[in-house]
């Protein structure tokens, strides 16, 4: 088979924070594919960088009172431990602020201009008259115009979920100075996407076994016409106005690319450098970054989470061949982590998994990679991290089957037979032929992303090596009178066992494969040593434990939530004191002892609870309050607790809320996680008024 040369990344993260589970999760996936392609023999550039640019990052770096630049390095210096500390080895990082990707997105915005597929046109847009720049959406904020909840976002009301447009909202403010935002016209870029070549273009690529089928039925309406004769398909506003942290437009001052024109061509920009730093021809490519992107036999991947679906099997390829480029031979899709039952990921009830304190812990990196290859398929779906399904299938699995093979085998190789292996008989050349026969199976498997399919492959096996070794008992043979040359038999067929199935787990377990490798005395596994054996006469290392059991104490650490960090905070509770208010201010809030007398979920929710709350009015309140992160319904019902009793009735999407319980929690829930109810000391009384 000739070599492939793959070109492979993971969607680049945004730098704006540390990674989560989630990156980690999309990274050893991809890692796991690209250490199966090495091991058949082809070539692999394994590349990502931070996505730098946009709003965001600069609004966070003003916070922090750093440059953007300085922001974004000091993140991008933070990366090293996680990527290391998961075995994720990307051949080269880069940034999408560098010169490489600056120059690239320039070029293919030229390509794209030449090829009539840019226009500009004059639209309005909010602009903050005190910070002197045009809003996102996300910066203004304002009253719904739905259900009139204040300090809503610019794009939707989170109380009621109403999808509008900044320009509707009730008395808009910047979310940047408070200042109140004025529509100003200007002029902006377009690529038209719309226009049927691109239409036609991007029809034919999503039905060429590019997308999976999951992806291409979600995305089919951008491009086929709907119920209205047309497809969803819009031209897409490519330019930002200054002052933006991006790239120029060229001949356009002031104006620059959004943030995800740019962000996707990073991937060029990582790679280009990477062949500039001459990294691959250390791999034996000769040619430089053109020359093999220029080569129609070579393969580009994208291994992308599905929330960034559009950009990546719409825009991305539209863009890359309209400039006259390559274009994806497939963009891979993965589902969100979730953890212990599909809870959402969140810090607030310690239910996130932090990849640090995982590794901070001494919880082995391969154990995290075995679990969740054993969860992972081709197809477009969510994975949950259950952690005692991780137990089991480390405990029993990884380590029971599979490990223990070599601890049960080894001892005698050494002790009885000075570490060589001996002659193996038709019962265990039987068991090593039907081991050897599944090599095909499993790098099929791996090759279309069955990790979860190949790892149960490989389980099958490793329970017929421990039926053999059930069945000749080498600890009994090893006792009895002249069955010496039995036990060296058995011993032997074991130890080739063990290492067919390292060399099917060893995309997965790397670093383990490593310690084998050193065990056996051979050279590192290669897909294409599935045919051959170690053979009699070869020598093995003594045996040394290869990997520890998870320990319940473990997991137990790693799920409780962090302590109070307040340290290295300069405010209480996360926020300054607000401004000075008169007794006669308080006085107008009439707070009450409530009785929760029901309280239930909200269907459609996943933040409000629905209380029934008394306040000794001879009448029951209607209270939504958004705590269902913090506590389950039946934990609340027949607590006393604190209200805003007059506050103005407030229409919500699913009733009306009249009135507000009180609690506490901390300005930013990251800091110091969860939400507390207030509640009295005992001998207060529904209706009492709080003063
Ligand atoms: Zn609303």
């Amino acid at each position: 088979m000739s070599q492939r040369r793959l070109f492979v990344t993971t969607a680049l993260p945004y730098a704006n924070g540390h990674f989560h589970i989630g990156h980690i999760m999309e990274y050893i996936q991809a890692d796991i594919w690209v250490r199966f392609q090495r091991m058949q023999g082809n070539q692999v550039h394994f590349v990502c960088a931070d996505d730098a640019h946009g709003a965001p990052i600069m609004i966070a770096a003003d916070k922090a009172g750093k440059t953007p630049q300085q922001f974004v390095a000091d993140i991008a210096a933070g990366r090293k431990p996680y990527l290391d500390g998961f075995h994720i080895a990307f051949d080269n990082w880069h940034s999408t602020d560098a010169p490489e990707n600056h120059e690239l997105a320039q070029q293919i915005y030229r390509d794209l201009k030449a090829n009539d597929l840019i226009e500009t046109r004059t639209i309005e847009q909010f602009f903050d008259p005190e910070k002197n720049m045009f809003l996102p959406d996300r910066f203004i904020k304002g009253e719904c115009p739905n259900c009139h909840a204040r300090d809503q976002y610019g794009d939707n009301c989170e109380v009621c979920g109403k999808v509008y447009s900044p320009t509707e909202l009730i008395s808009p403010y910047s979310a940047l100075s408070g200042a109140q935002p004025v529509l100003k016209q200007s002029e902006h870029f377009f690529f038209k996407l719309s226009d049927p070549r691109c239409l036609a273009f991007l029809d034919q690529w999503t039905q060429s076994g590019a997308v999976q089928p999951e992806v291409l039925n979600k995305i089919s309406e951008w491009i086929e016409p709907g119920a209205d004769g047309k497809p969803k398909m819009g031209d897409w506003d490519i330019s930002r106005d200054a002052p933006y942290f991006g790239i120029e437009i060229p001949d356009a001052p002031g104006k620059y690319f959004y943030v995800w024109l740019d962000a996707p061509v990073g991937y060029l920009a990582s790679l280009k450098n990477w062949f500039d730093k001459g990294g691959p021809r250390a791999l034996g490519e000769p040619r430089s970054f053109d020359a093999f992107m220029a080569d129609p036999a070579t393969e580009q991947f994208h291994f992308i989470g599905k929330d960034i679906i559009t950009f990546h099997t719409l825009f991305w390829p539209a863009m890359l061949h309209f400039s006259g480029r390559k274009t994806p031979n497939a963009v891979f899709v993965h589902g969100f982590l979730t953890i212990n039952n599909g809870e959402k990921m969140s810090k607030s009830r310690g239910t996130g998994l932090d990849p640090l304190k995982y590794l901070s812990l001494g919880m082995n990196p391969e154990w995290l990679r075995y679990y969740l290859a054993a969860k992972l398929g081709s197809r477009n779906e969510d994975v949950d991290f259950n952690a005692d399904d991780f137990m089991a299938r480390v405990n029993s699995d990884l380590i029971g089957k599979y490990i223990n093979i070599a601890s049960r085998a080894a001892g005698f190789i050494a002790k009885r037979f000075d570490g060589q292996l001996g002659e193996v008989s038709a019962d265990g050349d039987n068991l090593i032929d039907h081991l050897q026969t599944a090599a095909p199976t499993i790098t099929a498997l791996y090759a279309e992303r069955e990790y979860g399919k190949a790892l149960r492959e490989v389980m099958l096996l490793a329970d017929r090596v421990n039926a053999y070794v059930d069945q000749n008992k080498p600890w009994e043979l090893a006792k009895k009178e002249g069955m010496d040359a039995r036990l060296h038999d058995v011993c032997t067929a074991c130890i080739e066992s063990f290492r067919l199935l390292t060399l099917y787990l060893k995309p997965v377990l790397p670093a383990l494969a490593a310690s084998v490798e050193a065990f056996l005395q051979v050279q590192p596994l290669q897909f294409s040593d599935a045919s051959n054996l170690l053979g009699a006469g070869h020598r093995i290392n003594a045996y040394q434990h290869l990997m520890q059991r998870v320990d319940v104490k473990q997991l137990d650490a790693l799920f409780e939530p962090p302590p109070a960090a307040a340290a290295e905070l300069t405010v209480p509770g996360g926020e300054p004191i607000a401004d000075t208010i008169t007794i006669d201010d308080f006085s107008k809030i009439d707070l009450r002892i409530a009785q929760i007398v029901n309280c239930e979920a909200v269907e459609g929710s996943t933040k409000l609870l629905r209380l029934t709350l008394d306040v000794g009015e001879g009448r029951m309140r209607n209270v939504f309050s958004g705590i269902a992160s913090a506590y389950a319904p039946e934990d609340l019902v027949g607590k006393l607790t604190v209200m805003v009793a007059n506050l103005a009735p407030r229409k919500m999407k699913f009733g009306v809320s009249e009135g507000m319980v009180l609690a506490a929690s901390h300005a930013d829930e990251t800091a110091e996680p969860g939400i507390h109810i207030l509640n009295p000391w005992p001998g207060a009384k529904p209706g009492m008024r709080v003063r």
